[in-house]
């Protein structure tokens, strides 16, 4: 039987919805609304539409936003310094600053992202916010491992106790959602309220041997390398969860790392590409940027 399509645009529009009305209530009793800042590097297609996504989606939800756009050629020392007039407030307020990645190979992405205050680090990437996640009292989360995880929830898929093998060792997706799986749940979870945590997590790489052996033990599988077609029907143990986080071009049309037509056969629910994880990605950055106007009122 065909595994359960799990919709990550479906659901990333009822946490739109439910957005919007949390941003409406903060622009009530604040008298402005939350701003998000992008800067922009280069004129890169993909980081072009991503950033147009990310846009589009803060207009829905009632977030203000802008982007910087710079020139490909600018310096890592012009980058620092943008980062800090965003930050100063020069450019208008800033509840959240994002600088979408992949920056060009001449930058020093480690330099620049650690310029972004903590307190408004919307993409969760700063070493403050990943230090938090992994002692288990998050702040900003990235925002794809962070939507990983409210598909499990939504879906209802139980993770504690289960096996979790997530495939891709990323700062961005691998780490912060292995910490996310393997954490202890939350000491006060409102009742109704589900989790998804507790999970033992197997966190494979480039150099991990036998990878199929590895995914087949897998509960739950995420895919997150960028490689088309790595994960396979052999590789998925039956009514496995199978969240695919990748993004590829292949033959013009847009795919994941995994091979969906097969995988669908044998996994017990699987995530598209496109329509999965992506759009709750963007969702959580909504989440953030409006947690981050939230931190700040209270500065
Ligand atoms: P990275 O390139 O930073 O990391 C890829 C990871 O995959 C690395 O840990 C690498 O191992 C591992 N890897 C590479 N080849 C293999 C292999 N043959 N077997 C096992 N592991 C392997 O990528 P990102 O984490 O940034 O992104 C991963 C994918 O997710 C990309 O396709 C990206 O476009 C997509 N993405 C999608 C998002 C969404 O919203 N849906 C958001 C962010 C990313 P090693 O560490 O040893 O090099």
């Amino acid at each position: 039987m065909a595994a359960e399509l799990l919709d990550g645009r479906a659901l990333a529009t009822r946490m739109e919805v439910g957005l919007r009305a949390e941003v409406d209530t903060f622009a009530a009793m604040f008298g402005r609304r939350p701003r998000l800042v992008v800067v922009l590097v280069g004129d890169v297609a993909a980081s072009a539409s991503y950033v147009k996504g990310k846009a589009a989606a803060a207009g829905r939800v009632g977030i203000d936003s802008e982007v910087v756009g710079v020139a490909g050629t600018a310096t890592t020392a012009e980058l620092v310094a943008l980062v800090r007039e965003i930050a100063r407030g020069d450019r208008g307020p800033a509840d959240g600053i994002l600088v979408q990645l992949p920056l060009p190979p001449h930058i020093d992405t480690t330099a620049v992202l650690d310029t972004v205050p903590p307190d408004r680090d919307v993409d969760g990437f700063h070493p403050e916010n990943a230090g938090l996640l992994s002692q288990g009292r998050p702040r900003f989360i990235p925002c794809t491992a962070a939507g990983v995880q409210r598909i499990l929830i939504d879906a209802g898929v139980v993770a504690a106790g289960r096996h979790a093998v997530i495939v891709g060792r990323s700062d961005i997706v691998g780490k912060p959602l292995a910490a996310l799986l393997a954490a202890k749940p939350p000491r006060a979870v409102p009742p109704g309220q589900r989790t998804c945590c507790d999970a033992t997590v197997t966190l494979c790489h480039s150099r991990s041997a036998d990878l199929g052996s590895l995914t087949r033990q897998a509960d739950i599988l995420v895919a997150a390398v960028g490689q088309p077609n790595l994960i396979t029907a052999d590789m998925v143990k039956p009514g496995a969860t199978v969240i695919d986080v990748g993004i590829n071009r292949l033959d013009g049309r847009l795919v994941g790392d995994v091979d969906f037509a097969g995988v669908r056969e044998v996994a017990g629910k699987i995530t598209p590409v496109p329509g999965g994880v992506g759009p709750l990605t963007v969702a959580m950055l909504m989440a953030n940027t409006l947690l981050a106007a939230e931190l700040g009122s209270r500065r």
